[in-house]
């Protein structure tokens, strides 16, 4: 027979206590002060307080965790609407510098609509990347803007600004040939870039008809070392810890 833990059980009214199990059936008689039932003609039950003590204590401990789950949550919560706030204003941002070059751009498009741009977070650490899809006849198509959620500084700024501009061109001044990165494409960037940001870009360092990618780095590298871009992009999410 095993031995059940047993506790003091102690009648509140008379004080009188005896050992019991700790849980009692619900009919032990141990439960019960038998004396002062017998004179009241009801069932006094007795308490133990070494029980109570340790429920009281077991209350508490539950609440506490509750109260420490409710505000972890409350804390979630406060940073999700902050990181939606800052993809708020980043959007609000990148939007209306894409109508100043939109407008800037008007003698390629010719007044077409301004293209639909999408903003996403690229997981890239090297920078902004972007792409466009055409659309129809009256329509500039979509802008898929990728920019580095915590890309501040000069670099990422004149980078994110110079992707949404080349993207803006590819709206602006549609393929030809099935060539995209043609002659017209980067002198739309380049004029585009030049008053927009009051400067001058020079493409004397392209040799022959050579036009693609090393023409935006061209338009960048300058772009930084004049230093004149100021496009600066909230951070929408925390540095990554390394
Ligand atoms: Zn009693
Ligand atoms: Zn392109």
């Amino acid at each position: 027979m095993t031995t059940k833990r047993q506790a003091r059980w102690t009648c509140l009214t008379c004080g009188e206590g005896g050992l019991a199990p700790t849980k009692p059936r619900r009919d032990d008689v141990r439960r019960y002060c038998l004396s002062c039932s017998a004179k009241t003609g009801r069932l006094v039950e007795k308490v133990a307080p070494s029980l109570e003590k340790k429920r009281e204590a077991q209350t508490a401990k539950t609440q506490e965790r509750s109260k420490k789950k409710r505000q972890k949550e409350a804390a979630r919560r406060g940073r999700v609407t902050a990181n939606e706030r800052l993809v708020k204003k980043r959007e609000k941002l990148v939007l209306e510098e894409a109508e100043r070059l939109w407008k800037l751009l008007t003698p390629y498009h010719k007044g077409k609509p301004i293209p639909r741009i999408v903003i996403t977070d690229t997981r890239q650490t090297r920078g902004a990347s972007g792409y466009w899809r055409g659309g129809g006849f009256f329509s500039s198509g979509e802008i898929t803007l990728r920019l580095v959620p915590f890309g501040t500084g000069n670099f990422h700024e004149a980078r994110s600004w110079k992707v949404l501009l080349h993207e803006l061109c590819h709206a602006a001044c549609p393929p030809k040939q099935g060539d995209s990165h043609h002659r017209e494409f980067y002198y739309a960037m380049k004029t585009t870039t030049e008053k927009r940001w009051k400067c001058f870009i020079s493409f004397a360092s392209l040799t022959g008809n050579r036009w693609g990618y090393h023409v935006d780095d061209v338009i960048l590298s300058q772009l930084l070392r004049l230093a004149v871009v100021k496009f600066p992009i909230p951070e929408t999410r925390q540095r990554p810890i390394k």
